[in-house]
């Protein structure tokens, strides 16, 4: 009952004035649940209502009873459970505690052109959580924004806008999927993100290509048109490459690349509504994938090799014979790759065609991976600090704590995804041993804690704290 006093209280006035029913929900006459709970009501005069379950129970007693030849219509009404339906009360309703509708939202436009904001702003949100990648943040960026131009404005005149779809190259863990992530939260849009190498041509064992569409779609509440305006992320798209001299039917590389290629341009999907696989028991809808705005990302190793040789080939054609290990050791040999390089790789065209943004992220350094440690919004640092400081206790991490842990994090080579693991190793002790103690006041981790030559720093309440370095 509280929950229909308190639904009360939250109807608008505009709504109370309103003698429209259309507005209210059925409630049922017998079990009082009303009809979102209970299902559609089956409508009696005077405004009654009851649900299916009752007006079953209901039959099944009487039938019973009657068939039996134990009571008459008469008795049936004094029965206790089935007095309930003492039909003298249809005449006379009691008034039923009626709960407002959810109200539909009122429909506006997914996405206005006006509040589209503009790239530099995108990039300065990106800025707060993203550390580095800086040409990533700046093309993705642009990007977004004339995809979602053009996807509000629907020009679709003789200039055609060309979808932005994307394709990050970039090692691992250094910040892909976490770009998008951040993209998709800030521009407010449902977000796929899929395993290139889960993929296989339909028909075969794994998820067919389709099963991306319909995860955007659970990842919109299954409103179509929300997720037509989203962003699918394929990870690992490198796993896809053409294989090589392979007499086999190439099911999980070239025909996944081949298959993808009408949703990367825009074609109309039938995707299963609230499951991943099509069935006879699930009703299907139909996603329009023009406006979806899809961005690949893989680590394609070796493709330096492919790279270099390009550019060694090149070189000795010319006058100028280059030294032959010019490139061996330059850092920026993965920013020079072309479209030409990716094909070697084992993309094949018509798929690159269709992904016209084509960008690398940089391998992340000690001194990024020390900024990411702390300066991102919801930097990992700042979460521990957080959690301490709910116990009283101020969390610090010196200069060298910080360099040791990057130190750690390089060796394991997988990127920023080493920080939180090896943080997680090094604070288990601390969250452990400190809420036991109430004294004390503040913590400070130091790199002699992390290489494992020494202890953390610990101060009483009250205590004066030496400055920290750095
Ligand atoms: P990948 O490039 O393999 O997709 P992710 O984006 O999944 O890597 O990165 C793993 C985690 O590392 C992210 O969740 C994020 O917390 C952190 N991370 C990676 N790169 C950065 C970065 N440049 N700035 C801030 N955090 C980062």
């Amino acid at each position: 009952m509280t929950d229909d006093f308190d639904s009360r209280e939250n109807l608008d006035e505009e709504t109370i004035d309103s003698e429209d029913d259309t507005q209210y929900e059925k409630y049922c006459f017998l079990c009082h649940r009303s009809e979102s709970q209970a299902g559609k009501m089956i409508d009696l005069p005077n405004n009654i209502h009851i649900c299916p379950d009752c007006m079953q129970k209901s039959f099944d007693t009487m039938n019973q009873q009657m068939s039996s030849g134990k009571m008459n219509y008469s008795d049936l009404l004094n029965m206790p459970g089935v007095s309930m339906i003492d039909l003298s009360n249809f005449n006379n309703p009691v008034q039923q505690p009626r709960k407002i509708k959810k109200k539909k939202e009122a429909k506006k436009p997914a996405l206005d052109l006006k509040s589209i904001p503009a790239p530099h702003k995108i990039k300065a949100i990106l800025d707060d959580y993203v550390i580095g990648q800086e040409y990533a943040k700046k093309v993705m960026s642009v990007a977004v924004y004339n995809h979602y131009k053009r996807v509000a404005t629907d020009t679709m005149d003789e200039i055609d806008i060309e979808k932005s779809n994307m394709l990050m190259i970039g090692p691992t863990g250094c910040g892909k999927t976490y770009l998008v992530k951040t993209l998709a939260k800030l521009l407010d849009v449902p977000l796929a993100i899929a395993d290139a190498t889960s993929l296989t041509e339909a028909g075969y064992i794994g998820d067919d290509i389709e099963s991306v569409v319909s995860k955007l779609l659970a990842a919109a509440d299954n409103d179509v048109e929300k997720a037509e305006h989203g962003i699918i992320f394929i990870d690992e798209i490198d796993k896809i490459a053409k294989k090589k001299n392979t007499n086999q039917r190439d099911v999980s590389g070239e025909a996944v690349q081949q298959g993808m290629l009408k949703l990367l341009e825009g074609s109309e999907i039938e995707v299963p509504v609230g499951a991943n696989s099509k069935n006879a028991m699930v009703p299907l809808t139909t996603v329009n994938t023009r406006n979806i705005l899809f961005i690949c990302g893989g680590a394609f190793p070796d493709l330096e090799n492919i790279i270099k040789e390009r550019l060694n080939k090149q070189a000795s054609i010319g006058f100028y014979a280059d030294l032959k290990d010019k490139y061996d050791n330059d850092p920026h040999l993965l920013e020079k790759v072309t479209v030409e390089d990716l094909r070697s790789f084992g993309m094949i065209p018509e798929f690159l065609g269709r992904l016209p943004i084509i960008f690398t992220l940089n391998g992340l350094t000690e001194e990024m991976l020390v900024k990411i440690l702390r300066e991102p919004k919801n930097a990992i640092l700042k979460q521990y600090q957080k959690l301490l400081a709910l116990d009283e206790v101020k969390l610090e991490f010196d200069e060298d704590a910080l360099k040791a842990i990057a130190e750690k994090a390089m060796e394991k080579q997988t990127g920023a995804r080493a920080l939180r693991s090896i943080l997680e190793q090094y604070m288990l002790d601390i969250m452990y041993e400190i809420p036991k103690d109430d004294s004390i006041g503040q913590v400070v981790i130091t790199g002699d804690y992390i290489r494992g030559t020494g202890g953390p720093k610990i101060f009483l309440r009250g205590q004066e704290v030496p400055a920290l370095e750095g």
